[in-house]
């Protein structure tokens, strides 16, 4: 795919590395990335990757804007408040860079929508905050054989992974069971440090541009947990189970 005079100015920075060069930019701009939510993860992975030239971005997010998301959702402007996300997620994408093409989604990420919605993509960036939608994401990418970019948020901590069950673990390897709907924490009850899932946005988009030019190592297998108050990254190995019900046998290991 040939780049034009404006986009070798605009990717100027990006040419300049050996490792992506004019092909590695041209695989950008082939490539179509789905990202799910358009909030306090989705506004920098949303924003990175137009910056960085991926040519097609899907945006699916079916709620409006709240005053109080903008202590960390800065891809929308307070004149926004009330609007869908995904619309003024599209608006600031469009202002950013005229050159790559969107297409939004007001609604939410349901197993109706999943397969039609990921079909073509090389890649899932989840961008929720909620654990079912994570499985719906996860068994999507296992059957069309594409990556699920992980990423979660709480208070003033986060994690990020690649699950890929054609090279490693899926989801579901980690978590086996789908949790009670009132297990696990609400994350809209707690507090939230605005600049953690710009941090973590910025991991899970710098993991997707990586696995779309075939650089570096991938986050497969691993959880990375940063801890803002200490400073600290770790990484903890994740391995694969063969009973595992998306990506394995499925058949459950008697433990009697
Ligand atoms: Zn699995």
């Amino acid at each position: 795919m040939r780049l034009t005079e404006d986009e070798l100015k605009r990717y100027q920075k990006q040419l300049l590395l050996p490792e992506i060069g004019k092909d590695g930019q041209s695989r950008l701009k082939k490539a179509s990335v789905l990202v799910v939510g358009a909030g306090g993860l989705g506004s920098p992975v949303l924003l990175y990757l137009a910056a960085a030239g991926i040519g097609h971005i899907g945006i699916v997010d079916g709620d409006q804007i709240e005053l109080s998301n903008l202590q960390r959702q800065v891809i929308h402007d307070t004149a926004e408040v009330g609007n869908k996300k995904a619309e003024s997620a599209l608006i600031r994408l469009r202002n950013l860079n005229p050159e790559i093409e969107i297409d939004i989604h007001n609604e939410r990420f349901t197993e109706a929508n999943a397969h039609q919605l990921a079909a073509g993509r090389d890649g899932i960036v989840d961008c929720t905050d909620n654990m079912e939608t994570r499985f719906l994401i996860n068994s999507t990418c296992v059957i069309l054989g594409i990556p699920f970019i992980f990423g979660a948020v709480f208070r003033y901590e986060g994690e990020v992974s690649v699950f890929d069950a054609r090279f490693g673990p899926c989801f579901r390897c980690m978590y086996p069971v789908i949790p009670e709907k009132n297990a696990v924490p609400d994350p809209a009850a707690n507090g939230l440090l605005g600049t953690v899932p710009g941090l973590i946005g910025m991991l899970q988009t710098t993991e997707m541009l990586k696995l779309i030019l075939g650089i570096g190592e991938p986050l497969y297998g691993r959880l990375l947990l940063y801890d803002a108050l200490s400073v600290s990254f770790r990484s903890v190995k994740i391995a694969k189970n063969p009973n595992c019900p998306v990506c394995g046998s499925g058949i459950e290991e008697n433990h009697n």
